[in-house]
């Protein structure tokens, strides 16, 4: 295929994290050291597509690429994400580094936004990450636009969606070493109120919930909802989970669920941290409930104009999804895996419906879309119905044991990536 070298992307060198390619994942016509180097990540145009043959999960890298955010926290201020104003979500695809003796047959291609595997051919998205980004550079590509629409007033929602071990916790929470989209966010508010601190009053309250067994626990005040105990005994009924009711400003609140008042970067994270605490107190087996539950962060930002008084609220919400793999093997493990199914298959329903909505010519009835068969619909589903903006990072693992798995989460993420929210009318 006719593949040349384009722009260069100015990626700042000091986030490159240089680890080594693994060789065979890039496509063999692209020499693997012309792909990047350390002053910046070079891009390539395909000007042609000879494995297209899968049309439908593609949109143009060129259009959608977030380029203005591809120089860091900088272009806060820079126009959009042309995405982002059309309706459009932002589907990343973060395959977890395999190690060097691992086979795949997968393929990332040298636009980084094409993944492509010899059986099903090209599926095209915003990105494709190679080995060697760190959190930092999936936080500047696919959340900084996500975070500055926050910002600006829109609700923004980040989902980590894939199966279990393919990297959706170490992308969200990330490490010391290489902080996560959690860290980065909370960062980059926290630097944008100060920076602006003399034009509008902020006040900034974190919220951390998880759906477990399709309840919701509060995570800041485990006490108010059920204990995580409680909640793994089959023999309690926790009949006190938080309840979702309709709100006029927001279009759903958990009743009950507290908000705590934060005024810095290191606050906010030691909140969020006194959350993961209560989910790993709950439960012995702290992997096996992680992967079965959804933890939503919910940052809600309030401005209050200095002159004119105009006040903004605006949620930002950060959601590290239950694994997604399949129904069967879930539910053969524990009963409970029909439960996060329950979850996880009412999102890729409303996805998959909403992604017929979006395409449908004729714009007729597609039907309705299901948001309350479950709690994780619920919730989600002032994000999905427009006015807010999203970006989803599926996370995939590419060694061939979890081949049909990757398939799946490649085939989720292209039916999200051809929705257009505004475009899709629905209750
Ligand atoms: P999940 O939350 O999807 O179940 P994790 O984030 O816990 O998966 O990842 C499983 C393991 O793989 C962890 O040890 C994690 O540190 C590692 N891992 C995942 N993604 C990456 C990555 N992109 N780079 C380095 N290590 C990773
Ligand atoms: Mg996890």
């Amino acid at each position: 295929s006719a593949i040349s070298t384009g722009g260069s992307l100015r990626r700042p060198a000091s986030t490159m994290s240089l680890r080594s390619t693994s060789s065979g994942i890039r496509r063999p016509s692209t020499p693997v050291s012309s792909l990047r180097n350390t002053s910046g990540s070079m891009i390539s145009s395909r000007a042609s597509s000879p494995n297209s043959s899968r049309p439908s999960s593609s949109l143009s890298s060129r259009s959608t690429r977030p380029v203005s955010s591809m120089s860091g926290l900088s272009s806060r201020s820079s126009t959009f994400n042309e995405n982002i104003y059309s309706g459009t979500i932002m589907v990343s695809v973060r395959p977890r580094p395999l190690r060097e003796q691992v086979k795949t047959s997968w393929m990332i291609d040298s636009d980084e936004s094409t993944i492509y595997s010899p059986e099903l051919g090209d599926f095209t998205f915003d990105s494709v990450f190679g080995n060697e980004v760190n959190n930092q550079d999936v936080y500047n590509t696919s959340v900084a636009d996500i975070v500055n629409k926050t910002l600006d007033g829109f609700n923004g929602t980040v989902f980590a969606y894939g199966i279990t071990g393919s990297g959706k916790t170490h992308s969200m929470q990330g490490s010391p070493s290489d902080p996560g989209i959690i860290p980065l966010a909370v960062t980059e508010i926290f630097n944008f109120i100060n920076e602006n601190s003399h034009i509008k009053n902020y006040s900034v309250k974190v919220s951390y919930l998880e759906i477990y067994n399709e309840k919701i626990l509060d995570l800041l005040q485990p006490e108010n909802s059920s204990t995580p105990q409680a909640f793994s005994s089959a023999s309690n009924p926790s009949t006190n989970d938080l309840k979702i009711r309709d709100d006029p400003m927001t279009g759903v609140k958990v009743v009950g669920l507290s908000e705590e008042p934060v005024n810095s970067v290191d606050e906010l994270l030691s909140v969020i941290e006194r959350g993961h605490m209560s989910r790993k107190t709950g439960e012995t087996e702290f992997n096996s409930r992680s992967s079965r539950s959804h933890a939503i962060v919910l940052i809600r930002i309030c401005s209050i104009d200095i002159l004119t008084k105009a006040e903004t609220v605006s949620t930002l919400s950060l959601c590290d999804l239950a694994g997604s793999e399949r129904a069967a093997t879930q539910t053969a493990r524990r009963k409970e895996g029909a439960y996060i199914n329950k979850s996880l298959l009412a999102l890729s329903t409303a996805i998959a419906k909403l992604s017929a909505a979006s395409t449908s010519k004729t714009n007729s009835n597609v039907g309705h879309i299901p948001f309350r068969d479950s709690k994780l619909t619920r919730l989600l589903q002032p994000s999905l119905s427009g006015n807010s903006v999203i970006s989803i990072l599926c996370t995939v693992h590419l060694g061939e044991q979890s081949y049909s798995e990757t398939v799946s989460t490649l085939r989720f993420a292209a039916k999200a990536k051809n929705i257009t929210l505004n475009a899709s009318k629905h209750e």
